[in-house]
């Protein structure tokens, strides 16, 4: 996860716990456009963007009013920016405190047209994107490229709700999912065709109440993609399919052009991160068989940082994972 001067960035996979974005703060200061509310002043102008900052170039770091500045340049001094905010959410009678993240932190939700149509075409065609389920804080930038080639979003196949309960997720969970749905192959590259990407990912939940993990279902869309826009580049970031290498091999042969597979975190935090059914050297395995279904395979993964892992645990997992390729 990237710091907060560049602000989250997404791994393609579902992951991340709820972003502010969807919060709303009821101080009439502090408070700007969001989907809960419309404030006259943000009606006539689009939210300001805030600057990108890189590490190796001038001015790396920006200045402390920069940073928790409001998109309006509202000044917000250290302590407004700091201060807690609580609100009582519920019924009444059961209602209870919660803690609101900081005005600052929070992502507008975007108001362009490729935002709108990608929204619309994903509700008809009753698909669901890792984007919302995980309630990523880069919709806005992913969805709202200005135009149709810097617009993209990351489908989730085999429906919204997990097998598994990874800690870090947002994803819904359930023993057993609703059944997979038999035309969702088949709107999948219906919807990514018209959109005229140029390279999409597709991921999915865990689903291990089913034989085969979803493997046939992820591997028929793929083909399909493929067979309406052959030049579309496909990245499918898939489960692990409870260690059946078999299955992996399937969906590596499908036709894609990337397969990934996260690591999600160092060999000794996966227990307390990822659900117990994730095992590291499983994982790895997974990225192993992938590579060996298809020599030449570009085949991918991430980690989290900032969970507690040190440098040289990190070490290891970067040469668990490369060390037939890149020797550290
Ligand atoms: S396996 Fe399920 S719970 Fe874990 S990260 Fe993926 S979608 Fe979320």
């Amino acid at each position: 996860m990237a710091t907060i001067a560049t602000r989250f960035r997404c791994v393609n996979g579902p992951s991340i716990r709820p972003s502010s974005h969807v919060l709303f703060n009821s101080s009439p200061a502090l408070r700007r456009s969001l989907a809960t509310t419309q404030s006259d002043s943000s009606a006539a102008q689009p939210p300001k963007r805030r600057p990108t900052y890189f590490k190796d170039g001038e001015n790396s770091i920006p200045s402390f009013s920069e940073f928790v500045g409001l998109r309006d340049d509202t000044p917000l001094s250290q302590a407004d920016a700091l201060e807690l905010r609580t609100a009582m959410v519920g019924p009444p009678g059961k209602q209870k405190q919660i803690t609101r993240l900081p005005e600052w932190l929070k992502t507008p939700i975007p108001d362009n047209s490729n935002y709108k149509k990608i929204k619309k075409d994903l509700r008809g065609l009753n698909l669901h994107t890792v984007c919302e389920e995980a309630r990523c804080p880069n919709i806005s930038d992913c969805w709202g490229g200005s135009d149709k080639s810097a617009a993209t979003a990351t489908i989730m196949l085999m429906g919204d709700t997990c097998t598994r309960g990874c800690r870090f997720c947002s994803v819904k969970t359930s023993k057993a999912p609703p059944p997979l749905d038999p035309h969702e192959p088949e709107h999948t590259a219906e919807a990514l065709s018209r959109w005229g990407l140029g390279y999409v990912v597709l991921t999915s939940v865990d689903r291990d109440d089913l034989v085969d993990g979803g493997a046939h279902h992820f591997a028929e869309t793929i083909m399909k993609i493929k067979s309406k826009r052959k030049e579309m580049l496909v990245e499918a970031l898939t489960g692990d399919y409870a260690g059946d290498l078999e299955m992996v091999a399937l969906v590596a042969r499908s036709g894609l052009d990337v397969y990934a597979h996260n690591m999600e975190t160092v060999e000794v935090l996966t227990p307390n991160v990822r659900d117990r059914r994730a095992k590291y050297r499983q994982s790895l395995k997974v990225l192993d068989a992938a590579k060996k279904a298809k020599p030449g395979l570009i085949t991918k993964t991430s980690i989290m940082l900032g969970l507690g892992e040190t440098e040289e645990q990190l070490l290891q997992t970067l040469k668990g994972i490369f060390v037939s390729h890149i020797p550290i």
